[in-house]
């Protein structure tokens, strides 16, 4: 039995009842019966615009034909399978599971962004980048990745093309030079990547004091002094450190192993490979919503302690039905994933 739904507002962004909606801004218009849910979907109709909407209009999983195979999909994902692997196991077809996958990261990305929307302050972050490939290995793509050290929360994610120098003379080189030949010069956006992240990080942070710990990589020096100024103390390591536990940048390196562990695409010596490399962002942000609000801290700890909880984010661990129940286009206006008769919107939660 699912809780009885209220809708939070007028679903149309151009009616004043979208923005500021008051109690019973809306007529119920009876429901209606569809054939994957057990119980009938509620109808509505906003008095000041007219405009008829029902429950649906604010879930994700409108318009879907298949609406069962979501959570399905969603694990499926996060646990190092393919697409076409998906789509063999779900019985459905390679294309619909591709576009269920985009708009189920799509949402999910916008949901990352309203839930994390500032860091607590006088933490410490750890950024690194791993390395993989898209089509052919001599199309590298960089994966810079922000954690928090405490809560081990991913802050910030992507993926970039970037362009390598080949030995000279050897076979990978004619390789190269072929390739370019044909599709013209790799462009290299490595370090606009990184950039990227350290805007994201400059913004959570506010102006709040940090510490950051990476690498030598000459880059995060000039950026983090740059952008963060002297806000963010900043540590360096030596990346040829024995990987161990005492390592100090062990909790980057853990997470890097689980992203190559949970994403198939990112393992190293399989058949799996990203096709075009904005993809592999998409899946990115599907692995940070699992990471932050679903996946357990640690094996050892609490089970039911998920990295946004330490980070007081979120109450309470998510389920996966809630991470992919309400569609997150409307910012701090979106319904919270955690509220499952509609009632709290993110900025309400979050606050
Ligand atoms: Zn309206």
């Amino acid at each position: 039995m699912t809780d009885p739904f209220f809708p939070p507002r007028c679903p149309n962004r151009l009616c004043h009842k979208h923005r500021s909606p008051t109690p019973n801004f809306y007529w119920h218009r009876g429901a209606y019966i569809v054939a994957c849910r057990a119980e009938p979907i509620p109808r509505f109709r906003c008095k000041s615009c007219r405009r008829s909407f029902s429950r649906q209009t604010f879930r994700l999983d409108r318009w879907d034909k298949r609406p069962d195979r979501n959570v399905e999909l969603f694990l499926l994902l996060t646990s190092g399978v393919g697409l076409r692997q998906c789509a063999r196991t779900l019985g459905m077809g390679t294309a619909a599971v591709q576009q269920k996958f985009r708009k189920l990261a799509r949402n999910l990305r916008l949901l990352n962004r309203n839930l994390l929307r500032q860091l607590p302050p006088n933490r410490c972050y750890l950024l690194d980048e791993i390395e993989t490939f898209e089509q052919k290995s001599i199309c590298p793509l960089t994966v810079p990745v922000l954690i928090e050290k405490e809560s081990l929360a991913v802050i910030a994610t992507d993926s970039a093309p970037i362009r390598r120098m080949t030995r000279r003379g050897s076979q990978r080189q004619r390789w190269m030079e072929r390739h370019e030949k044909k599709h013209g010069r790799r462009k290299d956006h490595g370090r606009r990547c990184v950039r990227k992240i350290f805007g994201r990080f400059q913004r959570l942070l506010a102006g709040q004091k940090a510490l950051l710990i990476t690498d030598e990589k000459a880059i995060y020096r000039t950026l983090c002094r740059r952008l963060m100024g002297d806000r963010v103390q900043h540590l360096t390591y030596s990346s040829k450190l024995a990987r161990t536990t005492f390592n100090p940048l062990f909790p980057i390196n853990l997470t890097e192993a689980m992203l190559r562990d949970n994403l198939g695409r990112l393992r190293r010596r399989s058949w799996l490979v990203s096709k075009r490399g904005n993809r592999l962002s998409l899946q990115l942000e599907m692995f940070v919503a699992y990471r932050n609000w679903l996946r357990p801290r640690t094996n050892q700890g609490d089970p039911n302690l998920c990295p946004g909880m330490v980070l007081g984010i979120v109450l309470r661990r998510l389920e996966v039905g809630e991470l992919l129940a309400w569609r997150q286009d409307w910012r701090e206006y979106s319904i919270h994933p955690a509220s499952s008769s509609a009632a709290e919107t993110v900025r309400q939660q979050v606050a």
